[in-house]
């Protein structure tokens, strides 16, 4: 066996999931075709509870969040619609503006760090498996090899060649009818607003920064990031427009032409001044597709290769970066051997609802963006809705993933159970001030968080004793509210749990909670609120241990 695990691609879904799996103590090998890392940047951010993923993992800071915790931002868009989320007290939506170049370069580092082997110029063209073992054909700068692993997992985008190679089909809708067009450029300075950084465009009016701004003829987004270029982009509604694929590389002139025809008015666009790479990109159509299976056997799809959409509201690294959080540690625990039945193929239980709704939100906003006057009427009625809070709420959940709560099993009685874990202040008795919890998930360890206040509840973990981390500490902030639930987000939410409702704002809330058990991805598996868990409840966070972290260890007496 070359390997416990192959991963072939190293975007950032393949590096992030080799650390996972890293931290996890299993080393996989990185395949990655290109011998560089790419200079063309997709993503401008990321979006959505990824932010606080992150976080979790201690590299918030490092990717150019600062030193501070995350906040969630004040505003945001939907559909080309404004989104005031300043008057939720449990805003979900955080934003983090790192260019994807700039996270692939920090997600590189972190798993060369931990010990990851990546292979640059390393092609996957061919695999076979059996039951045993994955075979991995690859054609690599002195020849073609061959790599045997236990698993192998198509972290390689889009058009994945491990999806076609394990026969996975690929179902979805092809759009052919829309253009975008994005260049890095220089926009004349008299015409930024100081107060707000949006845009005066003489014979149209203001336009807002960083909101996509609908006309009846397409759209235009106006982005002025700070300390980078400033990137202009527009769509349009082409019909055929993808087919025509023999068009030269685009221009600043056709972008300007472009802006004219969506704002009706001139924007005297200047080429990028700044030391590049300069971004000139046209793109054609587009496609929503979900892999029909996330795993064939000993291969598992994650990432762009499991589903793709559209880029609208950058929900894509939301969602893929938490597949391979979901999926590493599982990964993991089945090759180390303590995996329980069923845990590796819970991965698409939990992920592949996410993804449908991230489907299902990028296409509604597709439609709501559409030229055509049903659409504005449809926008007006979007607008009317969105002076609702709940309705902002849900939008946000929704936009954000923190809809999400995955079934845990019986022992899910508790309205933090199947949630993302809430943000702690911890004291924990070593007299180094306010620890938060994302200090001490940044391992990626199952944690067992006994804040009974004698210590009481850690014990129960020593069966799991080298899996499962027991930490005793004293909650500072006893106010937990978990991570928003849309009102609504109960039928097809993203959790398949399917029904529920505990963390419902109208439940009440947790209240105090006294002990938590955390799995890897920060999901709770179990939770008390009673100040002296009795022996149902003891039993219950046994068999909680047992259900995601396998049978105990005999302890000596
Ligand atoms: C224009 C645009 C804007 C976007 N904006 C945002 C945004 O603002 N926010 C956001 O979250 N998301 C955004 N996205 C989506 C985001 O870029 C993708 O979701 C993300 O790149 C997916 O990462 P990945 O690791 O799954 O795949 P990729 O980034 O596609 O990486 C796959 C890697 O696999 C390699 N590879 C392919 N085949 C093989 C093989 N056979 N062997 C070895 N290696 C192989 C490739 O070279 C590549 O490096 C945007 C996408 C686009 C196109």
């Amino acid at each position: 066996m070359s390997a416990d695990v192959v991963i072939a691609g190293a975007g950032p879904n393949g590096l992030m999931l080799a650390c996972e799996l890293s931290l996890a103590g299993v080393q996989p090998i990185v395949l990655e075709r290109l011998p560089a890392r790419t200079t063309e940047n997709r993503a401008n951010g990321l979006v959505g509870q990824v932010v606080r993923m992150l976080d979790r993992r201690g590299l918030y800071g490092r990717l150019g969040g600062g030193s501070e915790p995350p906040r969630p931002v004040p505003a945001f868009v939907f559909g080309a619609l404004p989104l005031d989320l300043s008057t939720l007290d449990d805003n979900p939506l955080y934003v983090l503006q790192t260019p994807q170049l700039r996270i692939e370069q920090v997600l590189e580092e972190r798993a060369v760090e931990l010990g990851v082997e990546i292979r640059r110029g390393h092609e996957l063209t061919g695999l076979s498996q059996d039951a045993e073992e994955v075979v991995a054909d690859v054609a690599g700068p002195d020849g073609p090899y061959r790599l045997r692993a236990r698993y192998l997992v198509g972290a390689d985008g889009g058009r994945s060649v491990i999806r076609k190679l394990a026969g996975i089909g690929f179902p979805g809708v092809t759009r052919d009818s829309t253009v975008s067009r994005t260049a890095s450029v220089t926009v004349p300075p008299e015409l930024v607003d100081p107060a707000t950084g949006g845009l005066n465009v003489p014979g149209h009016g203001f336009v807002p920064p960083f909101m996509h701004h609908r006309t009846e003829r397409g759209l235009f987004v106006f982005a002025p990031f700070p300390g980078r270029s400033t990137l202009v982009t527009t769509m349009e509604w082409e019909p055929g427009a993808a087919e025509d694929d023999g068009r030269p590389p685009l221009t600043l002139e056709e972008l300007r032409e472009s802006v004219r025809r969506v704002l009706g008015a001139d924007l005297p666009l200047g080429p990028d001044t700044g030391p590049g790479p300069h971004l000139m990109r046209r793109l054609a159509g587009g496609n929503t597709r979900l892999a029909d299976r996330f795993r064939d056997g000993r291969v598992l799809l994650a990432g762009d290769a499991a589903h793709v959409h559209s880029a609208i509201g950058g929900p894509g690294l939301n969602l893929g970066l938490q597949d391979v959080v979901n999926l590493g540690w599982k990964l993991a625990a089945e090759i180390r051997g303590w995996a329980p039945p069923g845990l590796l193929d819970g991965y698409e239980a939990e992920r592949r609802p996410a993804a449908e709704r991230v489907v299902m939100h990028t296409q509604a906003q597709s439609a709501l963006i559409a030229p055509g006057e049903e659409v504005t009427a449809l926008r007006r009625l979007f607008t009317e809705l969105l002076g609702d809070r709940n309705v902002v709420r849900h939008i946000a959940g929704t936009m954000a993933g923190a809809d999400v709560r995955y079934d845990m099993g019986a022992g899910d009685a508790h309205p933090l159970v199947g949630r993302w874990a809430p943000d702690l202040s911890l004291d924990t008795g070593d007299g180094a001030g306010p620890v938060r919890l994302a200090e001490l998930t940044a391992d990626a360890r199952p944690l067992l968080l006994d804040l009974t206040g004698d210590a009481s509840l850690a014990g129960e973990a020593a069966g799991w004793d080298g899996r499962v981390k027991a930490v005793a500490a004293r909650l500072l902030d006893p106010a937990v509210t978990n991570a928003p639930d849309a009102p609504d987000a109960r039928d097809g939410s993203a959790g398949s749990r399917g029904s529920g409702g505990s963390g419902d704002p109208d439940d009440g809330g947790p209240g105090e909670v006294t002990a938590l058990l955390l799995r890897p991805d920060c999901y709770v598996a179990w939770a008390s609120s009673s100040p002296r868990p009795d022996s149902a409840e003891r039993e219950a966070l046994r068999a909680a241990l047992a259900r995601w972290f396998g049978a105990p260890v005999t302890v000596d007496a």
